[in-house]
């Protein structure tokens, strides 16, 4: 018999459901210490209050917001640790995930979700069709950098599929429609602020027309431009302004708009709304996320195998490891080695335009508006891992993007930066079930002993990580669930 998974928590009268990791488990606060109560054998494990962190942490002077992530955390560790030591209860999935961009990061957060239900996520989590697990997960991610050093804290963070080679319509459909309909959620919601996500009304421009892109259904209020919109998209490609002499009164100037004489040729285009996911917000989001449902995080210096995960200096011995989670992005590319990896230089300019409300789009130059800046691309240079910015690069884009919005002229830039996408022949997302042998012997390697451990690869996102990130993460908790990982 599966044993129920919720618990809940009693203190002072108010009642906080906790749904710990395969815990089976009722916790109430009486007086000064807490019970939980595993319902299937009824014995009680007491914890006095006074020594419990929960209690610190509710009655700290934090936020109320605050404590409430924290006592979700605080909780979470104890009634896992308490449900492993129950009697029957199954070992935990311990997952390392290598990783830690919005792939990495969201991908830990969906596996954690098996263990807790909690706010927007959790209706997302089961939605997807991923049923709830026999096993409590445990997570640890490591990678060689967090927060800013990745390639996601750069990006302007539009959802939309750009620069995904190969990758199968369907699979990017799949993958794109349930990232937007999260992001969605998390732009209406009270999180929109803090995890940095807002709609954005889009603007896709073409000298021609064009097919229908394939993604067309999964973006709200996607429609063909008609001839009025052209027609004033087309007379907003002008250059600056001349000063002329007016008729009347005479004497006077007035000053009127000069027509660029080689303006870009917009004959269709079609508009949508999108979703900006800004890549330097929502990671410091996504972080606090996957440390509130148990997660851990760990920085380590770059792995040059996967099999390395079982080194000292690593510190996640043989046994500690069950499940790979393989998201290390560009890094791939040595790691395994996958030399269908390549990266894609991509050169943006941050201006500081606060009246540049929508993004716009005419190959290769994008105007994407995040909250302080509006970032002005772009470059998609295969095969290029330079990562100092080119002075070229920048006149062409400033050039591009304000021909494209004459409005940019003059708008002040506040950062030029450098990113590599991590391309591939196609986005790569599978179990491999002999994946990596650990604890062979200091560095591992084939035939050395340890233990072989299955890896789900997750990587080569190219130029849309953040678009896709939250449906490839489903289905990476989705393969380990039935594949019977979970068993
Ligand atoms: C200019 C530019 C603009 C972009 N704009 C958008 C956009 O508007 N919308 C969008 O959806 N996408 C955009 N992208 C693409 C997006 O940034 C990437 O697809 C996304 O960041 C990939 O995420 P990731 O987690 O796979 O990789 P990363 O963010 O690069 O993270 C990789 C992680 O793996 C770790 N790692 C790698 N190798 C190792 C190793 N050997 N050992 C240990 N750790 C390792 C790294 O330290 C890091 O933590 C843009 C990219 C660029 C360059």
């Amino acid at each position: 018999m599966q044993l129920s998974k919720k618990i809940s928590l009693r203190l002072n009268n108010s009642v906080f459901p906790i749904l710990p990791q395969g815990a089976s488990t009722i916790a109430e606060a009486i007086g000064t210490e807490v019970r939980f109560v595993p319902r299937r054998t009824r014995a009680i494990t007491v914890i006095p209050l006074s020594t419990c962190i929960m209690h610190s942490v509710l009655t700290s002077s934090l936020s109320w917001r605050r404590r409430v992530q924290l006592f979700a955390h605080s909780t979470s560790r104890l009634a896992s640790s308490l449900a492993s030591n129950a009697p029957n209860a199954k070992p935990p999935l311990r997952v390392c995930v290598v990783g830690g961009g919005v792939v990495g990061l969201t991908s830990a957060l969906r596996l954690l979700q098996l263990n807790h239900r909690t706010g927007i996520a959790d209706n997302q989590a089961n939605t997807d069709g991923v049923t709830q697990p026999r096993r409590p997960v445990e997570v640890t991610v490591l990678a060689s950098s967090f927060g800013a050093d990745t390639t996601t804290a750069g990006a302007a963070g539009l959802w939309g599929p750009y620069k995904l080679s190969d990758t199968p319509e369907h699979l990017i459909n799949r993958w794109g429609a349930a990232t937007y309909n999260h992001l969605f959620q998390l732009a209406h919601s009270g999180l929109a602020d803090v995890a940095g996500v807002s709609m954005v009304s889009s603007n896709s421009l073409f000298p021609e027309p064009q097919e229908l892109p394939f993604w067309s259904h999964i973006p709200l209020d996607f429609a063909v431009m008609d001839e009025r919109t052209l027609t004033g998209l087309s007379q907003r490609a002008i250059s600056g302004s001349e000063r002329i002499q007016a008729a009347t009164p005479p004497g006077s100037d007035c000053v009127v708009p000069r027509l660029d004489p080689n303006p870009f040729l917009c004959g269709w285009g079609y508009h949508w709304q999108s979703i900006v996911c800004e890549g330097s917000r929502y990671l410091p989001w996504l972080t606090e996320q996957v440390r509130a449902l148990g997660g851990r995080l760990r920085r380590v210096s770059p792995l040059t195998s996967l099999e390395q995960l079982s080194c000292p200096e690593v510190d996640l011995r043989e046994g500690d490891v069950d499940l790979v989670v393989n998201a290390a992005g560009l890094g791939s590319l040595e790691l395994l080695p996958d030399p269908e990896v390549v990266p894609i230089r991509g050169q943006v300019v941050r201006v500081e335009a606060p009246w540049v409300k929508q993004a716009y789009f005419y190959e290769p130059y994008y105007i994407i508006p995040n909250r302080d800046t509006v970032v002005l691309g772009g470059t998609g240079q295969r095969g290029d891992f330079n990562l100092a910015v080119s002075q070229e690069d920048k006149r062409l884009i400033l050039d591009g993007c304000c021909r494209l919005l004459p409005s940019l002229r003059g708008a002040r830039v506040v950062a030029d930066w450098v990113g590599l996408r991590p391309g591939r022949t196609s986005l790569r997302l599978e179990l491999q079930r002999e994946g990596v042998r650990l604890g062979g012997g200091r560095s591992g390697g084939p035939g050395g002993g340890g233990r072989v451990v299955p890896v789900v690869h997750n990587y080569g996102h190219g130029g849309a990580g953040l678009t896709l990130a939250w449906g490839c993460a489903g289905d990476v908790v989705r393969l380990i669930v039935e594949e019977g990982l979970m068993e």
